[in-house]
């Protein structure tokens, strides 16, 4: 969905395919600016430095979408991820919400997380449509970025469950 959602040409896989990739460079946009917050927001160094790692990387698959942009020979700009623009919404109400460091940490990760399975499923798709249009190098840059997604949602679920999670559940409540 977008600013040209209603005149947009959809006639052909390519025509969606296309579309599917405005709609992650204008994901991966909307992240440049909204991982920053993020781990200035987190408390535990570890979330810190996932979000920063994430930030660097998330600089790298705009590139590569740019990249297939050139391939294809296509603008990459003109579209808005609402989705994107929702989920940084929701990250943003923990950021400004009135909690204790450890729980907003453990918040921070959940709105992270939703984050990463939306880019999965959205390179997921675009890549699939890639693969089925014969577009091998467009292919594997998909899948480069595909992969890194889900190393990135599987660090956020380690440092859940490997403490963070742990250390909400023990902060006290009359703390703040
Ligand atoms: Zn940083
Ligand atoms: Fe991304
Ligand atoms: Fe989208
Ligand atoms: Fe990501």
């Amino acid at each position: 969905m977008g600013i040209f959602s209603k005149s947009e040409k959809m006639l052909s896989l390519e025509d969606l395919l296309h579309h599917e990739l405005r709609d992650l460079y204008s994901a991966e946009s909307q992240l440049i600016e909204a991982l920053p917050k993020m781990e200035e927001s987190a408390n535990d160094p570890a979330l810190k430095q996932a979000f920063h790692m994430h930030l660097e990387e998330t600089r790298g698959q705009r590139e590569r979408l740019v990249q297939i942009g050139k391939i294809l020979n296509i603008d990459m700009d003109g579209e808005k991820c609402d989705a994107m623009a929702g989920l940084v919404k929701e990250g943003q109400e923990i950021i400004k919400s009135k909690s204790s460091p450890e729980v907003r940490d453990a918040g921070l990760i959940g709105a992270a997380q939703r984050v990463e399975h939306y880019e999965i499923a959205g390179y997921g798709t675009a890549n699939n449509f890639a693969r089925q249009l014969g577009l091998t190098e467009v292919s594997s840059l998909l899948s480069a970025t595909e992969d890194e997604e889900k190393m990135a949602d599987e660090k956020l679920n380690n440092l859940a469950k490997g403490g963070i999670n742990e250390k909400a559940k023990n902060t006290v409540r009359d703390k703040i």
